[in-house]
C-alpha cells in the first residue's frame, strides 16, 4: 500500500556547536500536496532542506521520503526527489535548451528522448519565446522558470523550493506561483516551498508550517 505521506520527519535535530538549528521537528506531507515552510532568515527552513537532500546529517531523528531514509538512502531519495536551490546556476554561455540538454544527459535520459521532452518542459514553464538565447541574459524570473524545467527533467515525484521567489517582481511571481500550483493540481507533484514571504507564498499552498528559531511553532491549513 503506498503512504499518503510521502514526507516524514521524526523529531529531526540539527546542531552547530551549541546552536540548535533544527528542534525536535516532526513532520508529515501528504502527496500532491503544497507545503509552505515559513519563518524569517535563520529560523532553520535551509538547515531542514539539507537533512532532506541528505546532505546534513542529522544530530537526532530522522528525515524520510516515500519511505527512504535521506541520510542512509539518499541515492534513492535523489532519485524521487528534485531541488531548487534559491540561486539556481546555469551556465551563462549556453541556451536554456542547452542548459536542460546537459542536465538531461546528466540524469541519463536516452538521447533520441532529450529533444522533445525538452521541448515540452519549456513550452510548461512558457519559455518557448526564451529557449534559444543563453541564460546570461535572462531575467531572475525567466531563470526561475527555466529552473523549474529543469528540476522535471528527472520528473521527481517531489519537489523541494528553497526561497524560490526571492527577488521576483510581482508579475514574476505571480507566474511562478501559478506554475508551482499546476505542478502540483495537474501532475500530481508534492511540493515542500521554504519562503520569508508569508503573504505571497501562502496563497498556493495547501498547508504551512511557520518556523521559528528552530522550531515549528504552528502548522496547519490555511483559513
Ligand atoms: P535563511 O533564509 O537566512 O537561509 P533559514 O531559515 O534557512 O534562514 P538556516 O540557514 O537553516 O535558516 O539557519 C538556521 C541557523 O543555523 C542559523 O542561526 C544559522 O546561523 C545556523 N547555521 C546554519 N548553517 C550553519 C553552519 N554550517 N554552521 C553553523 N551554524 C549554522
Amino acid at each position: 500500500m503506498t503512504d499518503t505521506m510521502i514526507i516524514r520527519t521524526e523529531d529531526l535535530t540539527k546542531a552547530y556547536g551549541t546552536k540548535t538549528a533544527v528542534n525536535h521537528l516532526s513532520l508529515e506531507i501528504r502527496r500532491g500536496e503544497i507545503f509552505g515552510l515559513l519563518g524569517p532568515n535563520g529560523a532553520g527552513k535551509t538547515t531542514t532542506i539539507l537533512m532532506l537532500l541528505g546532505l546534513t546529517e542529522p544530530t537526532q531523528g530522522k528525515a524520510l521520503i516515500d519511505g527512504y531514509d535521506c541520510t542512509r538512502q539518499s541515492m534513492q531519495v535523489k532519485r524521487i526527489t528534485g531541488y531548487m536551490p534559491d540561486n539556481v546556476g546555469f551556465y551563462s554561455d549556453m541556451t536554456g535548451r542547452e542548459n536542460l540538454r546537459f542536465t538531461a544527459r546528466l540524469n541519463g535520459i536516452p538521447e533520441k528522448e532529450i529533444d522533445p521532452l525538452i521541448d515540452r518542459l519549456i513550452e510548461k514553464v512558457g519559455m518557448t519565446y526564451a529557449a534559444n538565447q543563453k541564460t546570461g541574459t535572462y531575467s531572475k524570473g525567466m531563470r526561475q522558470r527555466l529552473g523549474i524545467a529543469d528540476v522535471l527533467i528527472k520528473d521527481p515525484a517531489v519537489i523541494i523550493m528553497d526561497e524560490p521567489t526571492a527577488g521576483l517582481d510581482p508579475e514574476g511571481m505571480r507566474e511562478f506561483l501559478s506554475l508551482i500550483k499546476q505542478l502540483s493540481v495537474e501532475d500530481g507533484k508534492t511540493i515542500l516551498v521554504s519562503s520569508h514571504q508569508l503573504y505571497q507564498i501562502q496563497q498556493i499552498c495547501d498547508r504551512v508550517g511557520i518556523f521559528v528559531g528552530g522550531s515549528l511553532i504552528a502548522c496547519g491549513g490555511i483559513g
